[in-house]
């Protein structure tokens, strides 16, 4: 699972708490407020999809751009991997798939599916934890972890195993960037959120992710859910034949993470 608060951070900046700065008996609980805001603000950014504050990450393309990648996240998950694989083939759309190295151990037959049909399977980490509150050498085993699983269910074969990695929850600071860059790995966020992972009916799903579309989008979506295998995922699956039909009748390519990468450079 992935989220991200429903506000924005210009919202804070507009606060009656800030306006009040000027009032010199007001200061006190001013600055208060502002510490607090800031704290706020931090958290905020700490989680938020397309927050820069605590490092560049890739959310997307430029407003506009005719293109959409669809990203399903905690996988391998049985059997609704497996399902989403059949929609995805029968629209011959490509996605990106950020897994959960015990997931991939579990069933590294269905890992082996996703990159047999041309998807990307990017590093997830092992045990799906928020990494914001973990140690350095905590955070290289989850991501070492994951790499390993992914290598023994896949193979060592480098072209097959992405760089790609998203952090749990969106959740990072520096440190978390600053390790996954040291081992190799490329940060990937997102920036329209599908809200699957309570397996909301189809139609809310599509809602909510049309709400947010405004071209060169990335959508995070769930195959999976890390809480355990066998999480519901039959509304995204019907989901993304929907929004597959939708977006391609306006005109907009479906593409991976690295296409759209390299459309950037
Ligand atoms: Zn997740």
């Amino acid at each position: 699972m992935s989220f991200a608060p429903d506000f924005q951070i210009t919202q804070l900046q507009h606060s009656p708490i800030t306006q009040s700065i000027y009032n010199p008996c007001m200061l006190g609980l001013a600055l208060t407020g502002v510490a607090t805001l800031g704290a706020v603000a931090a958290g905020y950014q700490s989680m938020a999809p397309t927050g820069q504050w605590y490092g560049r990450t890739f959310t997307g393309l430029g407003r506009g751009t005719k293109q959409i990648a669809l990203t399903y996240d905690d996988g391998p998950n049985d059997p609704h991997t497996l399902r989403l694989l059949e929609v995805l083939a029968q629209h011959d759309v490509r996605a990106t798939f950020f897994l959960i190295g015990r997931y991939v151990q579990l069933r590294p037959e269905i890992a082996r599916e996703i990159v047999k049909a041309g998807h990307i399977v990017g590093n997830h980490t092992f045990t799906h934890p928020l990494l914001i509150f973990k140690s350095a050498a905590e955070i290289r085993q989850e991501l070492s972890g994951c790499r390993s699983a992914l290598q023994d269910a896949i193979g060592e074969d480098s072209s097959l195993i992405s760089n790609l990695f998203r952090p749990p929850f969106g959740g990072r600071r520096p440190a978390v960037l600053r390790i996954a860059r040291e081992m190799g790995l490329e940060p990937v966020m997102w920036n329209v959120t599908g809200y699957d992972w309570n397996a909301p009916p189809c139609a809310v799903i599509e809602q909510k992710v049309a709400k947010q579309i405004r071209g060169g989008d990335v959508i995070l979506l769930h195959d999976g859910g890390h809480k355990h295998m066998g999480a519901d995922r039959s509304q995204t699956v019907v989901a993304t034949d929907h929004l597959i039909n939708s977006y391609k009748s306006e005109g907009y390519e479906f593409g991976t993470i690295p296409q759209m990468l390299e459309g950037r450079a």
